[in-house]
C-alpha cells in the first residue's frame, strides 16, 4: 500500500508514533559512522528538521553515498520516539530514494556559516537556509495578518494600478514604462521623445504609491486598503531602501489625523502580536541567531532587548505622539547635536529629519516608537491637509527603533480651493490631476490614510539588519539578478 507523504511539521507533532510514515525533503546534514547514519531532513514546512536514522542493513551503501547536503530524499520508515537530545521523534528508515543529488563539490550551501553578502549572490538558493526559510515563512504570516486585520475591520482590499499615467507624486524617482525603441524613438517637431506614439499614447511609469487611486476607493467604499508592489528609482543605497518593495496603504473616509494615528498604532501592535503568537519557532531561531551575533559586538552596541522583547515592548506600550516642532526643540538641545555628532546638524525649524535624527528620538530620547505630527508644509506632499497655522500640515510619520520611518501618512486635504492653491505653489498642473480633484468637487469629506512599507516591517519583526535580506529577490541600484 502506498503511504501518503506527511509534512515534517505534522510528523513532529508526534501523533503518529509507531506507524509507518513517508517524508520528503532536502538533506541539511548527515553524520554518523559505518554502522548508522543520522540525516537531518527539512521540507520547509517548519524550521525544524526531522532526524532520519539509516542503517546499512536497510539502506544500501550506494544510496547513502548520494545522501549529501542539499540532496532531495523520499523516505519511508517507522516514526519512533527519539533517544537523542533535541528532537521528540525520528524516522527509522526502511527505504530511501534519492530524488535529486547535490554534488558536494559544487553545491554552494554547505553546513557552515555563510555571510549574508555571499547568500545575496545565491539568492536563488538562500531560501534553503534556516534564516531565509524563517524569513519567508514570516513574510507569508505577516501578509496574511495584514489581510486579516483589515478584513476583520470591514475594509475592502483594493487593487490600484501598477502602471500609472500620473507622476504628481514621484517626479524624478519613477521607472518609465515604454515599448518605444530606445535606440531610435519617434520624435516630436521640437526634438523631444514623442510619447503620443508610445503604447499607452502618453508617458507612463511604475507606481510609487497607490494612495491617490486608493482615495477614490475610500470616497466610495468608506474604508479600503491596498497591498501591492511599489517602485522607486531613488538612488539611495541604504539598508532601508529597495527599488521594488511592497506597501500597505489604508485610506479611510471620515477619519481625522487622530483616528489615523489610532488605526496605525493598533495595526502595528496587531502585527507584532501576530508574529509572537503565530511564528514562535521561526522567531526563536532568529532570536538565537541575533544573540549569537551580539556576542561579537562591543558593549556599547549590544542591544538592550532580545527580538521577542522588542516585539512585546511595541505591543504593550503606547507610542509617543509628538509634533515636529517639539521634536526639533528636543533635537536642537540634544547632546549629539551640541557635540556636533550628527552628520546633519539640526539648526532651524523647517528642515527635513534625517534617519539619524529619527533614530535618536526613538532609541535615545523616548525609548519607544514615536509618532511625529504636523510637519512643515514645504517638506511634505501637496495632498496633506493644511493646519490652521498655515505653516504645517496634518502629517504623521511613525518612527521605529533600528529603522526610523516605518509609516508615513496624513489627513488629506479635502477642501478644493486649498488643495488647488497648494498644487499651484508646487507647480502641479490641475489638468493632470482632474480626476483626483473631482473627489473634492463632488461630495468631498474629511479623510486620511497612511503607507506602511512591508519590508520595513519585516526588518523589525525578523531583527535583520538589511532590507535586502527580508525580500526574496531584492532590487537595488545595479542589482536585478534572478
Ligand atoms: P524615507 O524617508 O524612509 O525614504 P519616504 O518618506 O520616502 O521614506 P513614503 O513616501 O512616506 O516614504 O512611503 C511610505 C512608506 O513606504 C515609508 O514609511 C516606508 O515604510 C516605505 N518606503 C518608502 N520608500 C521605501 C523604499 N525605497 N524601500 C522600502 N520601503 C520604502
Ligand atoms: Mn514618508
Amino acid at each position: 500500500m502506498k503511504i501518503r507523504r506527511t509534512k515534517i511539521s505534522e510528523l513532529l507533532k508526534s501523533g503518529q508514533i509507531g506507524t509507518e510514515v513517508h517524508a520528503k525533503g532536502w538533506v541539511r546534514t548527515k553524520r554518523g559512522n559505518k554502522h548508522v547514519s543520522f540525516i537531518a531532513l527539512n521540507d520547509g514546512s517548519t524550521i525544524k528538521n526531522i532526524q532520519v536514522v539509516a542503517d546499512p542493513n536497510n539502506i544500501s551503501e550506494d544510496v547513502l553515498k548520494l545522501v549529501t547536503t542539499g540532496a532531495s530524499l523520499s523516505v519511508t520508515g517507522q516514526l519512533v520516539e527519539s533517544q537523542g537530545a533535541g528532537q521528540s521523534v525520528e524516522i527509522h528508515a526502511q527505504s530511501i530514494t534519492v530524488m535529486g543529488v547535490a554534488d558536494p563539490e559544487k553545491y554552494p550551501l554547505q553546513p557552515k556559516k555563510h555571510s549574508f553578502e555571499f547568500l545575496r549572490e545565491i539568492a536563488h538558493l538562500r531560501p534553503r537556509t534556516n534564516t531565509f526559510g524563517a524569513i519567508l515563512r514570516m513574510r507569508h504570516a505577516m501578509s496574511f495578518a495584514v489581510h486579516k486585520f483589515f478584513n476583520d475591520k470591514g475594509f475592502n482590499y483594493m487593487h490600484t494600478p501598477i502602471i500609472t499615467g500620473s507622476d504628481a507624486e514621484g517626479a524624478g524617482e519613477m521607472f518609465r514604462v515604454t515599448t518605444l525603441d530606445a535606440k531610435n524613438p519617434p520624435l516630436t517637431e521640437d526634438g523631444k521623445v514623442d510619447f503620443a506614439e508610445d503604447f499607452f499614447g502618453k508617458e507612463t511609469n511604475l507606481t510609487v504609491s497607490g494612495q491617490l487611486e486608493g482615495e477614490l476607493g475610500a470616497l466610495a467604499l468608506g474604508e479600503i486598503y491596498t497591498f501591492g508592489p511599489t517602485f522607486r528609482a531613488e538612488n539611495s543605497n541604504t539598508t532601508r531602501h529597495l527599488a521594488e518593495f511592497w506597501m500597505i496603504e489604508p485610506e479611510m473616509a471620515f477619519y481625522d489625523l487622530e483616528d489615523n494615528m489610532d488605526l496605525a498604532e493598533e495595526f502595528l501592535q496587531y502585527l507584532c502580536r501576530y508574529a509572537l503568537e503565530h511564528c514562535e519557532d521561526d522567531l526563536a531561531f532568529l532570536e538565537s541567531r541575533l544573540l549569537e551575533e551580539e556576542k561579537n559586538k562591543p558593549a556599547n552596541e549590544k542591544s538592550e532587548m532580545t527580538l521577542t522583547e522588542k516585539l512585546r515592548f511595541v505591543v504593550e506600550n503606547d507610542f509617543e505622539r509628538v509634533t515636529y516642532t517639539e521634536a526639533i526643540d528636543i533635537l536642537r538641545n540634544s547632546k549629539p547635536n551640541k557635540k556636533k555628532k550628527f552628520q546633519y546638524p539640526v539648526e532651524g525649524w523647517g528642515t527635513d529629519l534625517q534617519s539619524e535624527h529619527e533614530r535618536y528620538l526613538v532609541e535615545k530620547h523616548f525609548k519607544k516608537p514615536v509618532i511625529l505630527t504636523n510637519y512643515p508644509k514645504d517638506i511634505k506632499a501637496f495632498y496633506m491637509r493644511m493646519d490652521e497655522d498655515g505653516k504645517t500640515v496634518s502629517a504623521m510619520d511613525i518612527l521605529f527603533p533600528g529603522i526610523g520611518e516605518i509609516v508615513g501618512g496624513s489627513q488629506r486635504e479635502e477642501r478644493l480651493d486649498v488643495l488647488m492653491s497648494r498644487m499651484d505653489e508646487m507647480s502641479i498642473p490641475h489638468e493632470e490631476m482632474d480626476w483626483y480633484l473631482d473627489t473634492r468637487r463632488f461630495g468631498t469629506v474629511p479623510h486620511s490614510g497612511f503607507g506602511l512599507g512591508f519590508e520595513r516591517l519585516m526588518i523589525f519583526v525578523t531583527g535583520m539588519g538589511n532590507i535586502r535580506d527580508v525580500i526574496p529577490f531584492p532590487r537595488t541600484p545595479g542589482n536585478a539578478e534572478f
